[in-house]
């Protein structure tokens, strides 16, 4: 269909209000007013009226290779033929992935597919209390890891709620929210509170290893270590939720790069570069739960491990491990940080730019950041405007302050240079 006959946004805004409850099919999808998207090629989206974007927000980082990458689309087109879903036995795509996913995980003897990163999460929760036979969870403030009871709660809060109870959904059992409990990142001694208050009631810690819910809080040395010593001393599985950390900062994820080896790994979003696939890995003993022969832990799915989008995956990885794309994207990440450290400095804005390979986000605050309670300085109100003006330009960022934004393999000098032109017409408008 060429551009120009797409109906205009708003008029599919209208036709979606009248069908899906607010016209959004998932609540972080709100872009300030209506935006209806038509096509994708490599870095770039195009709305309905053929406006034409540089994307960043990478549907919340599942675009790492670039939109519609020829190869992955061709192998989830074959990994369809000759056969769609028969829903019993195995096919050729889940083993390949299982096979590819535990040959570069270094946690990961065996893998489960699932079809969203909530659902790997809630697997990871479910096997951790099996596992311990103990009730309670602890997630750091602004860790998000999926919309399930057992994890909604305490991510992007408002200093009032921080730390306190803040669910994300209504609906919640209170029990289950009272059985998650909240510490800080990179703060140590807020998990010894925790154990010391609910001794040996622990089942789990599940962590982002660099909590990309919140923009980019990169883990202080010895942190993850630490983690690490203190579930193993007490008895609770430690779970890294690498759902965005996994297949885009490297081949092996975030345990790779610190050398730190959870019990349980979630994947998702940049595994099938868009297409609907995420896992559970992890140890050998504790997967073993999920063998309906012996274990007792359910796992069922009609679509679990679905041929189009395990082969999907398959290629996707099979292109990160041959392609130099994690050295590529983290040179272009690196390109864009320097260059809005440069501008905020040079306009004298309060500003801090993180980040790390293809990831970069900009917090509008002054001062040193180890964990949420830094964040809670950002001036939203800030970020929101300069959000509106790149989006305006032609530029598609996460829409929440604190959040993050990608760099995938398509994405050129030229795009960066010309995001960082605009960025620093916007932030003189705003200075
Ligand atoms: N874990 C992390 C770290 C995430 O960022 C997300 C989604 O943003 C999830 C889990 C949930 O994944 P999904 O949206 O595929 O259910």
């Amino acid at each position: 269909m060429a551009e120009s006959s797409y109906p205009i946004g708003a008029d599919w805004a209208r036709r979606a209000e009248r069908v899906i409850p607010g016209g959004l099919n998932s609540f972080s999808r709100h872009l300030g007013r209506p935006y209806g998207f038509a096509r994708s090629s490599g870095a770039h989206v195009w709305d309905f009226e053929g406006n034409r974007y540089v994307d960043y927000h990478a549907a919340f980082g599942a675009i790492v290779l670039g939109h519609n990458d020829p190869d992955v689309d061709r192998a989830a087109a074959e990994g369809s033929q000759p056969l769609d879903l028969v829903g019993i036995g195995i096919t050729r795509p889940e083993v390949e992935l299982a096979e590819l996913v535990c040959s570069v995980i270094p946690s990961a003897d065996q893998m489960i597919c699932c079809t969203s990163g909530s659902e790997a999460t809630f697997h990871a929760v479910r096997l951790a209390r099996s596992v311990t036979g103990r009730r309670l969870v602890v997630k750091v403030q602004g860790g998000y890891h999926g919309w399930h009871d057992a994890v909604a709660r305490n991510v992007i809060s408002p200093p009032e709620l921080a730390y306190g109870m803040d669910p994300m959904s209504s609906g919640i059992l209170p029990e289950t929210l009272e059985s998650t409990l909240i510490a800080e990142f990179n703060d140590l001694t807020s998990l010894e509170e925790l154990y010391s208050r609910h001794p040996e009631q622990i089942a789990a810690v599940i962590v982002e290893p660099v909590p990309h819910n919140v923009g980019s809080l990169i883990p202080d040395p010895g942190y993850l270590e630490g983690l690490r010593k203190a579930t193993e001393a007490q008895g609770s599985l430690l779970i890294f939720d690498e759902v965005i950390t996994g297949f885009r900062h490297a081949l092996g994820g975030w345990q790779e790069i610190s050398g730190v080896m959870p019990d349980l790994t979630s994947f998702g979003k940049a595994m099938g570069n868009g297409y609907p696939v995420a896992g559970l890995a992890g140890r050998h003993e504790y997967m073993q739960q999920f063998n309906s022969a012996g274990g007792s832990v359910l796992l069922a799915g009609t679509f679990t491990g679905h041929p189009a989008s395990c082969a999907a995956a398959v290629a996707t990885i099979n292109k990160l491990r041959d392609a130099k794309v994690f050295e590529r994207t983290a040179e272009l990440g690196q390109r864009m940080r320097d260059g809005l450290t440069g501008i905020v400095a040079e306009l004298g804005i309060p500003a801090v730019v993180r980040g790390y390979g293809s990831v970069w986000c900009l917090y509008f605050l002054d001062g040193e950041i180890h964990g949420y309670r830094d964040l809670m300085r950002n001036d939203d109100d800030r970020y929101r405007e300069y959000h509106r003006r790149m989006t305006d330009r032609g530029f598609l960022m996460l829409p929440m302050s604190l959040k993050r934004n990608h760099v995938s393999f398509a994405h050129t000098e030229e795009d960066i240079d010309a995001t960082l032109e605009a960025s620093r017409d916007v932030l003189r408008e705003l200075a």
